[in-house]
């Protein structure tokens, strides 16, 4: 039983603030991934559960633990790494067994206990070979055995899998999936890329810019973003994002005398605002049926099974998903529609505004929980 809680964790290095603060707990056995652009202070939190960074302010618990004093090896927890910097001039067998060697485990045991990690992501064949003989994602294999061979309480990883190419990137994946449910070890995981994130998490803690912005599971992250950066941040392609203004009417007014006409503008009247709408919403429409957005075709990038449209809706960018086949020339005169529950309205401070649609997600999402659970 292995959580991990930090309270008001802040990281500076000399003056400079990286990490705001960040409260967040991990339970036990779950699989966490944190996600965000390069830079917003991933791997620094990272490094400051594993105790390779201080921590300025704040605290951090494994377990019942505070751990802020305690030295790396004292904290129970093992890192893989992007490089994963193994010794070129030991076998592969060695090179996992290293660190049980220096912690003096007898020859016979750290043997048996080898191979047994080595069997379990699939390197019993070259036990015997040097890292050299190995491809990238035998490589990476090999610096996953090495952290698991310690039986950690806690694993960390830093885009360990930024260095391969994207067929091996998917099939490491659900290897680390795989190896998470046999273990079941409570797990760190860390990247920028939101598919990656979204495949991998029970739970995700989307960051940006030192702060975090919304922790929750992948699906409740995609359907109720809490904030424009989470609209934009989870799903591709990206949420449409249509600025403007809500009239005394609750209409909301964008672009060039663009106007949409929905529920979400309750209460909002006189309010500036973002509107989302997920590109998977967005349906063509007749011509004249009751509020379809008039718009001119910029252009369409196929996709095989589907093909994104580029539209400009009086003056705003509105991108769809398409299924049809017609031709649609630059210049073409389309119509568009959304249903209301699709719609997504975030205030002049970047924060979700709640509406009934809103709301209604959060039910829906809450009731696929409970039938899960
Ligand atoms: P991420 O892993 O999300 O890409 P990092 O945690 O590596 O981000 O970095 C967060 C911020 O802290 C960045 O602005 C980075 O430049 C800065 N930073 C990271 N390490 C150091 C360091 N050792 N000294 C000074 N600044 C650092
Ligand atoms: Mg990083």
């Amino acid at each position: 039983m292995t959580t991990i809680t930090f309270k008001s964790v802040k990281k500076r290095y000399k003056k400079t603030p990286v990490v705001h603060g960040v409260d967040a707990q991990i339970q036990s056995n779950e699989f966490v991934v944190i996600l965000g652009p390069s830079g917003c202070g991933k791997s620094t939190l990272l490094r400051m559960i594993a105790g390779l960074e201080e921590i300025s302010d704040g605290e951090i618990l494994i377990g019942d633990t505070v751990v802020n004093q305690l030295e790396p090896r004292e904290r129970g927890c093992a890192m893989v790494f992007q490089n994963y910097a193994l010794y070129p001039h030991m076998s592969v067998a060695k090179n996992i067994g290293y660190a049980l060697k220096v912690a003096g485990m007898p020859k016979d045991e750290r043997g048996a206990r080898v191979l047994k990690v080595a069997k379990s992501v699939g390197l019993e064949p070259y036990l015997d070979r040097l890292p050299g003989a190995l491809s990238g994602g035998q490589r990476q294999r090999v610096a996953m055995a090495r952290a698991m061979v310690r039986e950690p309480k806690v694993f960390l990883f830093d885009e360990p899998f930024s260095n391969l190419d994207a067929k091996l990137r998917v099939a490491m994946r659900s290897e680390v999936r795989r190896l998470h449910r046999d273990l079941g070890v409570t797990s760190v995981f860390v990247t920028h890329d939101q598919t990656e994130a979204m495949t991998l998490a029970d739970r995700l803690i989307i960051m940006n810019a030192g702060r975090v912005e919304q922790i929750g599971r992948p699906s409740e992250v995609y359907h109720n973003p809490a904030s424009r950066f989470v609209a934009d941040f989870i799903g591709s392609p990206a949420m449409n994002l249509i600025e403007g203004e809500f009239d005394a009417h609750g209409t909301f007014l964008h672009g060039a005398g663009g106007r949409i006409v929905s529920d979400a503008g309750r209460g909002l009247s006189g309010r500036k605002a973002v509107l989302g709408v997920r590109p998977e919403a967005v349906r063509r429409a007749q011509p004249g049926s009751n509020g379809a957005i008039a718009a001119t075709v910029d252009y369409v990038e196929e996709l095989g099974a589907s093909r994104l449209v580029y539209a400009d809706a009086s003056g705003s960018r509105l991108i769809a998903v398409d299924t049809g086949t017609a031709p649609l020339p630059s210049g073409t005169p389309v119509h568009f529609t959304f249903a209301e529950q699709d719609i997504h309205v975030f205030g002049e401070d970047g924060r979700r505004i709640e509406t009934e649609a809103s709301r209604a997600r959060q039910q829906v999402d809450a009731d696929d929980m409970s039938i899960t659970a």
